[in-house]
C-alpha cells in the first residue's frame, strides 16, 4: 500500500472540492503513472476501498474521508412522505429502522442478506451503490483488462463461471450490490452534490452504466462529486414486494443471482404494474467472440 495524505471535510461540499477523482477514474491510470497521477477519492468506510489499495490497484495521494461530516448517515421521512437515507447509513442500521422494515420490506431484506454481520456494520449504503465489481482479474494486479484501461477482457475465454450470463460481449461483470436490485425496483432516487453545493438527483436506474455504455465506469459519479443522500418513494399501501437472493455458499458471499419484485394492487386486488429486476445473473459466460487472452 502507497503512502497517501488524509482529509476529513466537516461538510458535503468542502469534500467535493477535495475528492479530484472518482476511484473508477484513479484506476484506469496506467499502473507506472499512478504515483504521479496525484489523485485524492472519497472514503465511505472503507471496506471495499481498502481492498483496492492492499492490492494495489489503486494508489491515491490523499484520503478524503466523510466520516465527520454530521448528519450523513441519518434517515428521515420528508413532507411528502417520501425517506431520505444518508449515504453514511451502515446496511446493519438501516436493517434495523423502522420506516424501512416497515413501508420497504424487501429492501429489509436485502439488507440483511448483504454479506456478513461484522461487514453490515461497517459497510455504508453510498459506499455499497459504489463497490466496484467482482471479476477476479479487475481485482488482479496481474491483469491490466479493459475496465481498467487495458486491451482486452480475460474473461472472455479465461476462468468465466461466476461473470455475467447476459449482455457480457464487451465485459462480464454484474454489479456486485445486493441492495441496488431493490433500490432499483422501488424507484428509488440518488442525489448528487458538487464542491459548489448544487445538488442533482436522478433515478437510481439512470445512475448505473452499462458495459456497452462505458467500460470502465458502473455509474455516472464524476470527479468532484458526493453521493449526498438515497430517496425512496412513498408508496401505495397496497404494493407488496420480495426480494430473494441465491448464493453458491448461503453464507456472506455475493449472489449468484437475485431478484426483487413488486406487485402494485388496485382496491379490488387487481394487479395494475409489477416491476421485476433481476441483479446478479452469474454461470459462465462463454460466448462465439472468445478469444485467447493477451497477457
Ligand atoms: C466478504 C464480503 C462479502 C460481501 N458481500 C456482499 C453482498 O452480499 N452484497 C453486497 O451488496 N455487498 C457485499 N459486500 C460489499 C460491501 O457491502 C461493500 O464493500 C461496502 O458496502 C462498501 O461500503 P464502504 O462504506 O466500506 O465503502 P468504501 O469502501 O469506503 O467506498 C466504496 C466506494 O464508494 C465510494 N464512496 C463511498 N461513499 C461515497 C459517497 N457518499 N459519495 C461518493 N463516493 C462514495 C468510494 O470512493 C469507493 O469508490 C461484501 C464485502 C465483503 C468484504
Ligand atoms: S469481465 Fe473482462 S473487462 Fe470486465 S472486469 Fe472482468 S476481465 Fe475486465
Amino acid at each position: 500500500m502507497n503512502r497517501f495524505a488524509w482529509t476529513s471535510p466537516r461538510n458535503i461540499s468542502e469534500a467535493a472540492n477535495a475528492a479530484s477523482a472518482t476511484v473508477a477514474n484513479a484506476m484506469t491510470v496506467a499502473p507506472d503513472a499512478m504515483d504521479q497521477a496525484q489523485t485524492a477519492i472519497v472514503k465511505g468506510n472503507g471496506i471495499d476501498l481498502l481492498d483496492l489499495l492492499k492490492e494495489g490497484l489503486l494508489r491515491p495521494s490523499k484520503i478524503v474521508s466523510l466520516s465527520a461530516i454530521p448528519g450523513l448517515d441519518e434517515v428521515a421521512e420528508e413532507t411528502d412522505g417520501a425517506v431520505r437515507i444518508g449515504p453514511m447509513a451502515t446496511l446493519a442500521s438501516l436493517a434495523g429502522n423502522q420506516l424501512v422494515q416497515q413501508r420497504y420490506p424487501a429492501l429489509a431484506d436485502a439488507l440483511r442478506g448483504s454479506a456478513s454481520p461484522q461487514i453490515r456494520n461497517r459497510a455504508t449504503l453510498g459506499g455499497n451503490l459504489l463497490q466496484r465489481p467482482r471479476c477476479w482479474y479487475f481485482r488482479s494486479q496481474a491483469y491490466r483488462c479493459l475496465r481498467k484501461g487495458g486491451g482486452h477482457c480475460f474473461a472472455i475465454s479465461g476462468e468465466n463461471q461466476y461473470h455475467a450470463i447476459f449482455n457480457n460481449m464487451t465485459c462480464a461483470i454484474v454489479h456486485p450490490s445486493t441492495v441496488a436490485t431493490v433500490l432499483v425496483a422501488l424507484d428509488a432516487t440518488i442525489e448528487i452534490t458538487n464542491a459548489s453545493g448544487a445538488t442533482r438527483r436522478i433515478r437510481l436506474e439512470d445512475f448505473f452504466v452499462s458495459p456497452d455504455l462505458d467500460l470502465q465506469r458502473e455509474n455516472d459519479l464524476k470527479p468532484q462529486e458526493i453521493v449526498s443522500a438515497i430517496r425512496l418513494p412513498k408508496l401505495s399501501p397496497n404494493v407488496r414486494m420480495v426480494h430473494l437472493k441465491q448464493c453458491e455458499k448461503e453464507s456472506f458471499d455475493w449472489p449468484l443471482a437475485d431478484v426483487a419484485v413488486t406487485l402494485d394492487f388496485d382496491t379490488e386486488n387487481i394487479c395494475k404494474r409489477t416491476t421485476v429486476i433481476l441483479g446478479a445473473a452469474r454461470g459462465f459466460c462463454c460466448h462465439p467472440k472468445a478469444q485467447i487472452p493477451d497477457r
